[in-house]
């Protein structure tokens, strides 16, 4: 038997992150569970251990070129080398243009699109000696445009243009580089889009479900399972996309 595939999914200890990790652990794959969070890390893997998969938790600001270096040696020595890189880590930081401090737009540009970036550079020698590897960037509906949201938009819209340059020059090492661009999905993140929009959660949720065509919220798993599709064995020939995982078309 060959032995699994590895994968590191950033931003793993909550949300979209953690679901996607014990998703592809479900599916026998070891996961390097990357947080900025040492506790919430260790709680995931520990989630993916209790379902009888392998998790290895390491913490690193993905923002940081030596931390991501090191949590990938880190990953290889525990769980071998890791190929398959899941870009999830993701922060906003919500005002208006004229109030948007440099701040503001560096720590969220930081970690949606210089983190992805930095891992992208760093896991690449583990994929061209497997000669064998996959990428999920994470986009959002949001880079095609979103009020308050100047930081985090052109920040998911730069993973477009990433993803697109990285699958030309990685396809020749068997390595496909994909990006999925979620829409609304119940999480701290949106929870926290709610208290600043001064609306109750479920409230903001069902306004959200009635104007989606599948008329209800995305959830973790909705988008697990689409990234889930696109590392997997049988996604070869698919690179470069941006996957809307929208619960309905984009304009
Ligand atoms: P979340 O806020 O619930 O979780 C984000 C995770 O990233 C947290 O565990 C956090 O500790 C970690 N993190 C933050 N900064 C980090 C850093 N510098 N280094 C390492 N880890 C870091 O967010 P979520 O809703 O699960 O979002 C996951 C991804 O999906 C993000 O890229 C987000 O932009 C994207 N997205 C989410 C939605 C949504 O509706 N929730 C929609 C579109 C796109």
């Amino acid at each position: 038997m060959t032995s699994p595939r590895v994968a590191v999914v950033t931003g793993a200890g909550r949300g979209i992150g953690a679901a996607t990790a014990l998703r592809l652990a479900a599916e026998g794959t070891a996961v390097g569970v990357l947080d900025v969070d040492a506790e919430t890390a260790e709680a995931t893997a520990e989630r993916v251990r209790a379902a009888g998969g392998r998790a290895h938790p390491v913490v690193a600001d993905v923002g940081d070129p030596d931390q991501v270096k090191g949590a990938l040696a880190d990953v290889a020595g525990e769980l071998g080398p890791p190929v398959i890189l899941v870009n999830n880590a993701g922060v906003i930081r919500d005002r208006p243009m004229e109030d948007l401090s440099l701040d503001d737009w560096d720590s969220v540009v930081d970690v949606n699109l210089r983190g992805p970036f930095l891992m992208c550079q760093a896991i690449r020698p583990y994929q061209l000696e497997q000669r064998w590897g996959r990428i999920v960037n994470f986009s959002s509906s949001s880079a095609l445009g979103n009020r308050d949201q100047a930081n985090y938009s052109a920040a998911k819209a730069g993973i477009d243009g990433l993803t697109r340059t990285l699958a030309i020059e990685l396809g020749p090492y068997g390595v496909t580089v994909n990006a999925v661009a979620p829409g609304y999905i119940v999480t701290d993140m949106t929870a926290r889009t709610a208290a600043r929009m001064g609306m109750e959660f479920d409230r903001f949720q069902q306004m959200v479900a009635a104007q989606t065509p599948v008329r209800r919220v995305g959830q973790p798993e909705d988008v697990a399972h689409a990234v889930a599709f696109l590392v997997g064995e049988n996604a070869g020939f698919v690179s470069g996309h941006m996957l809307y995982v929208t619960g309905g078309p984009m304009r």
